[in-house]
């Protein structure tokens, strides 16, 4: 397999064809925007500069072209990889159009970030074919992906896929059930629940939540997982804890009026230029430069 084609270059496509080509994936990208187009040279610039400093293994070979149309984009792909905006009739049109123009063995993968691969595949030709591929933001610093079956989906197609993945240098892990924001949205949103409740209760602050969280459990979680965290402290710890603690924490099923009332505001966070915190463009720069550089570190690390 040499050839791939990435639809949709906003925040994951630039990243992802970067990852690709370093591994030496011919890749053909599309956006409809012309605007996205433009500026994705830049955008793979960086990320290939980071996949440098991350030290991946450069295989030869690869290259990123940018194509004018969805169909010059998938001529000849053995794998589609579509990163559109997260709105089921978009994904379902895009996929149907994909079906029509490839080969029936070409594999078309959704970056979905939670829609159930199964409600994507429905009614397409040779839904074995149709599979999630979910990376994390970034997607050239982030080396896990989730790879999701969907109903109809074959499991050559998950077994090719898992290889795809270590292949490109990044870790595979099979979603076995097509649960909606599979596992990595499930645990995230669970958590930032917890997170927004805590802050709106004036429990605590913002400044000293992401302190508790990021130096408390998120620095050790990078090291021991959740299930080897639950060994490491005791099953009767945490059953002794959960006994009292679990029917406490936070259960709402809409979204806090502290994350709905920022939103009707058009506070939005970065892009904005505010939504928890303020931020000036120089902020936002420095911010990006300092993240990148020490998930680097973080991941050169782990990787010991
Ligand atoms: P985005 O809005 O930044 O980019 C989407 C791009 O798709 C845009 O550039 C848009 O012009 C383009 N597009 C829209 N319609 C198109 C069409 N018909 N043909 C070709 N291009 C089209 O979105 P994103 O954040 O890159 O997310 C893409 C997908 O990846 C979503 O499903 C999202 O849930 C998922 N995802 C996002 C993140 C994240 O943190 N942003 C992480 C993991 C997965």
């Amino acid at each position: 397999m040499t050839k791939a084609a990435v639809i949709g270059l906003g925040t994951m496509g630039p990243g992802i064809c970067a990852t690709l080509a370093r591994a030496g994936v011919s890749v053909v990208a599309f956006d409809l925007s012309a605007e996205q187009r433009a500026k994705a040279p830049a955008m793979l610039d960086l990320a290939t500069q980071v996949l440098e400093k991350l030290g991946v293994k450069l295989v030869g070979g690869g290259s990123v072209q940018l194509a004018d149309s969805l169909e010059t984009a998938v001529a000849g792909a053995d794998l589609v990889i579509e990163n559109v905006p997260e709105k089921l009739d978009l994904k379902r049109e895009i996929f149907a159009a994909i079906c029509r123009l490839v080969a029936p063995g070409t594999i078309i993968a959704s970056d979905t970030s939670g829609i159930p691969i199964t409600d994507i595949q429905s009614g397409m030709a040779n839904p074995g074919r149709i599979i999630g591929m979910h990376w994390s933001n970034p997607p050239h610093i982030i080396p896990m992906i989730e790879v999701i079956a969907g109903r109809e989906t074959a499991p050559e197609t998950v077994a090719w896929m898992k290889d795809f993945v270590r292949r490109i240098g990044h870790l595979p892990v099979v979603i076995k059930k097509d649960v909606p924001g599979f596992v990595e949205n499930r645990v995230l949103y669970s958590v930032m629940r917890e997170c927004v409740d805590l802050v709106e209760r004036g429990v605590i602050d913002p400044e000293d939540l992401d302190t508790c969280v990021s130096w408390g459990i998120g620095y050790k979680l990078a090291v021991v997982g959740p299930m080897a965290l639950l060994d490491m402290a005791g099953l009767d710890i945490y059953n002794a804890v959960g006994s009292y603690l679990n029917r406490e924490l936070c259960d709402r099923s809409d979204v806090a009026p502290y994350v709905t009332q920022r939103v009707a505001e058009g506070k939005l966070g970065m892009k904005t230029g505010g939504g928890i915190f303020g931020y000036t463009p120089e902020k936002i720069a420095a911010l990006r430069e300092e993240r990148a550089r020490k998930l680097v570190a973080i991941r050169r690390i782990l990787q010991e």
